[in-house]
């Protein structure tokens, strides 16, 4: 079994599969092998693990590609997380599973609902500035068909007919009895003889909801928000989960980001370099500032502001803003500014002339 099977294999799909049908056939395979209805077998586990990173990879397109081109090696170390994946979907699962509907452990009293986790990528703007925004999560809830039970309204899950309805079957060679999970029913003792067409026969749905989260001035790549209580809900009057949002950035035009500071450049020409110049600059919000040239401003000498990088999202500490002074030599030139770079030139000529002599 050391040998990995192929992802579309695991999942029964073709290779050209859409995305809802490799959610499809994993919604009806997860539920087949998920722990908590085949208690404490490690065969049903490890399936259940092989077809659940099978989707992470399928469903992501990135993964999807470069699985298709270099096969499993094309995932090594190119940051595939089982246990990242695995506690994605243990989410998406969680309200299906944790509760009543569950049938194969059966804890009483008040559950906390489960913990869920996003990533949201932000812009540079709404990250230091601070912002609110709307997410739209999908939440496993009980299908309203079948209320649960994956069966079609009106029909009943069947009594298994390979095992009787005892979930194991026995097989004797010679004195030697071997008992074993029924492969029919995987140890249910029932089988579903007519799966609820609404959900496919998974018993639950994804619904959508959203969930204001407020991201405070400062944030920045890598930080997790914790929103408490939008999880997902908890049972038997169990409090909720939080919601765990990962926040990255999205790159910006003029910007980078280094911790709390700023980095920006600044096209000046020649003669403001040379002579000195105060010139506005627009900051992330928007506002303008002066930024001051000294006369002999060089190409990539830093001006800093002080104060107008990012807020420190822990404490009252700002960053700084450091523009980098681009010069720009002009590409066409008026006859005059030929003229007076010309006399320029001579100049500089004869000063570079005068300093050479005098040395
Ligand atoms: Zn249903
Ligand atoms: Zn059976």
């Amino acid at each position: 079994m050391s040998e990995k099977r192929c992802y579309y294999e695991v999942l029964g799909v073709e290779r050209n599969a859409g995305n809802a049908d490799i959610r499809k056939a994993y919604k009806k395979l997860a539920l087949k092998y998920h722990p908590d209805r085949n208690a404490g077998s490690a065969e049903a586990e490890a399936q259940f693990k092989e077809v659940t990173e099978a989707v992470g990879v399928l469903s992501d397109d990135d993964k999807r590609s470069r699985y298709d081109q270099f096969g499993h090696a094309g995932l090594a170390g190119a940051g595939q997380n089982d246990g990242d994946i695995f506690s994605h979907v243990q989410d998406l699962f969680a309200d299906f599973f944790g509760g009543a509907a569950g049938g194969g452990r059966s804890q009483r009293g008040p559950q906390r609902g489960r913990d869920v986790r996003v990533r949201q990528t932000l812009t540079l703007e709404d990250a230091v500035l601070g912002c609110k925004k709307e997410l739209q999560l999908q939440t496993p809830v009980e299908c309203v068909a079948c209320k649960g039970s994956a069966c079609e309204p009106g029909t009943q899950p069947q009594k298994c007919k390979t095992c009787e309805g005892a979930g194991q079957v026995s097989t004797g060679r010679g004195f030697i009895l071997f008992t074993q999970t029924c492969p029919t029913c995987e140890g249910q003792g029932r089988v579903i003889a007519t799966p609820c067409k609404r959900c496919e026969g998974a018993g639950w749905e994804e619904k959508a909801r959203s969930v204001t989260v407020t991201f405070p001035a400062g944030i920045d790549e890598g930080h997790r928000l914790r929103v408490a209580g939008q999880g997902l809900a908890g049972k038997a009057g169990g409090p909720a989960g939080h919601l765990y949002v990962d926040v990255a950035l999205a790159p910006h035009t003029r910007f980078e980001r280094q911790g709390l500071d700023l980095i920006a450049r600044k096209q000046v020409n020649f003669a403001e370099a040379a002579l000195g110049a105060t010139l506005p600059f627009k900051l992330l919000d928007g506002t303008v500032r002066d930024l001051d040239l000294r006369a002999g401003t060089q190409p990539g000498d830093v001006i800093s502001l002080a104060g107008s990088g990012a807020p420190d999202v822990n404490g009252p500490g700002r960053g700084s803003l450091h523009v980098v002074v681009q010069v720009e030599v002009p590409k066409r030139l008026s006859k005059r500014a030929k003229q007076l770079l010309k006399e320029l030139q001579e100049d500089l000529a004869a000063s570079d002339g005068n300093e050479t002599s005098a040395s």
